[in-house]
């Protein structure tokens, strides 16, 4: 009988993913969510009885995960995907940062105390805990860490995202070197994520975060009043982030930092995959040079790479996918 995950943060759009793939390999999966009506939606789209979920409306709360985790005694693996993903809130420490440093140590905390037969915990970390939030060209590995400080954390939104998984990793490594849990962590370590959601009805209104970097150039429909945005980075699309969480369930590893990316995209780059493929959206062309699509990767992935072995999805084939799922959604 294949093992029974538990995947916390069921609702969201990796988490989502992830989920679908246990299932397609014959896993049992229990999900938290933050309410009943979003657990009775993931239910009516799975439909299936392989699939059940707790709710857990505050990740912070001490002890937040304990009851959910006593109800199912057969969880051998922890999946850990919930944490703030937002760079626009009134308070980065209590919004952000907080949530999600006591949500890993909680989840941590009850999986010990209740879930003695848990031997694995997956934590769904980032390339930004890799990275340096002001010298962005320095090259994250698996082996590098982000300085990140408390106080530089607080300062705006994108550095409390930055600060929140930082901290949230390093506090998850802490906890297994104070605690010496029975249990090892891992931890994976996305780019930016683009591709579709599982169900069609998700990309009704506003889609997740990173998404966003594609949908809102959607909007872009006059030379005059609207400009590409001068944003680039690294992409990797869904579908290989929640393959590498499976893969990294299923090998028989200590813990490690596993980074998932595919490629580099600019706003211009997206753009042009869009226009190439939706010409009757009649949007902007921006600048079509190829310069214009050019920026340098700052991530080095190779020990990843080798270890997942992944057939990675290419960015047009994500962006294209993304595209024609958000229209067909939003018609
Ligand atoms: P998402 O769709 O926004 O999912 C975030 C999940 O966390 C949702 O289930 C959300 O619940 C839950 N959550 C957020 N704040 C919470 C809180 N305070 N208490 C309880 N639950 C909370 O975003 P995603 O892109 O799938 O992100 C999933 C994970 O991947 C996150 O840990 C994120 O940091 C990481 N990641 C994402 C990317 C990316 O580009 N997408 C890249 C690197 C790492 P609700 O559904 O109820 O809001």
């Amino acid at each position: 009988m294949a093992a029974t995950v538990f995947v916390s943060g069921a609702s969201g759009f990796i988490a989502q993913h992830v989920i679908k793939q246990l299932l397609e390999k014959g896993y049992s999966v229990v999900g938290s969510v933050r309410s009943e009506s979003k657990g009775e939606n993931l239910k009516k789209n799975f439909d299936t009885d392989e699939l059940s979920y707790e709710v857990v409306e505050d990740l912070e709360t001490v002890g937040a995960f304990d009851s959910a985790l006593k109800k199912h005694p057969d969880v051998t693996i922890f999946i850990h995907t919930a944490s703030p993903v937002a760079f626009q809130v009134n308070d980065n420490e209590k919004d952000i940062i907080i949530p999600a440093i006591n949500g890993t140590v909680n989840v941590l905390q009850a999986i010990k105390t209740s879930a003695p037969k848990v031997k694995k915990v997956i934590i769904t970390s980032s390339i930004v805990t890799q990275l340096q939030i002001d010298d962005l060209s320095q090259t994250a590995t698996e082996d590098t860490w982000s300085n990140i400080s408390y106080d530089r954390a607080k300062e705006d939104g994108y550095a409390a995202y930055f600060g929140s998984k930082a901290f949230a990793e390093k506090a998850g490594i802490e906890f297994v070197k104070s605690e010496k849990p029975n249990f090892t962590l891992s931890t994976i370590h996305p780019v930016y994520v683009f591709g579709p959601q599982v169900f069609d009805s998700e990309a009704k209104g506003s889609l997740n975060l990173s998404n966003t970097f594609v949908s809102r150039l959607l909007e872009l429909k006059s030379e005059s009043d609207s400009q590409v945005p001068n944003t680039s980075g690294s992409f990797v699309d869904v579908r290989d982030v929640a393959a590498a969480h499976i893969i990294e369930i299923e090998k028989p590893s200590n813990g490690l930092r596993v980074i998932t990316s595919n490629d580099v995209f600019t706003s211009q780059k997206l753009l042009n995959i869009i226009n190439k493929n939706f010409p009757d959206l009649n949007l902007i062309k921006g600048d079509t040079s190829p310069s214009a699509e050019d920026t340098k990767s700052n991530v080095d992935d190779t020990k990843s790479r080798e270890y997942l072995g992944l057939d990675y999805i290419g960015l047009e084939e994500s962006v294209v996918q993304t595209v024609k799922q958000y229209l067909v959604a939003n018609k």
